[in-house]
């Protein structure tokens, strides 16, 4: 699963950022996750409850942001966050594509004591 990755590569960010600034403890870590990036919130919280083990970063909340995935008309150019059900474009029914917002993974604000 990838999300070991990137669970692994996000609390070496907030360890080396909580060190930077001093912070003998992370409280909280908001993340910011797309859609489209197939990133399970419970498998990266699994992940980081075993690897923060015995790090600063341990007992830290995660706090899950999802962004929609985002598709443009390929017909009328609207853009629109993707339907409930299909791609295509509310306006016009044209057929829509994946703008790329909704792949993100990234760390939105680290709260320290
Ligand atoms: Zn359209």
């Amino acid at each position: 699963m990838h999300e070991y990755s990137v669970t692994k590569g996000m609390l070496d960010t907030v360890l080396s950022e909580a060190e930077k600034a001093g912070a003998s403890r992370i409280t909280e870590i908001r993340l910011v996750i797309g859609d489209l990036s197939t990133i399970i919130d419970e498998s990266v919280q699994m992940y980081f409850d075993i690897m923060s083990k015995g790090t600063p970063a341990h007992g830290a909340k995660l706090v899950f942001r999802r962004v929609p995935a985002q598709f443009r008309c390929r017909n009328c150019g609207n853009e629109y966050n993707k339907p409930a059900k299909g791609f295509d474009c509310p306006l016009c029914g044209g057929l829509g594509l994946p703008t790329g917002k909704g792949k993100e993974f990234y760390i939105e604000s680290i709260e320290v004591d």
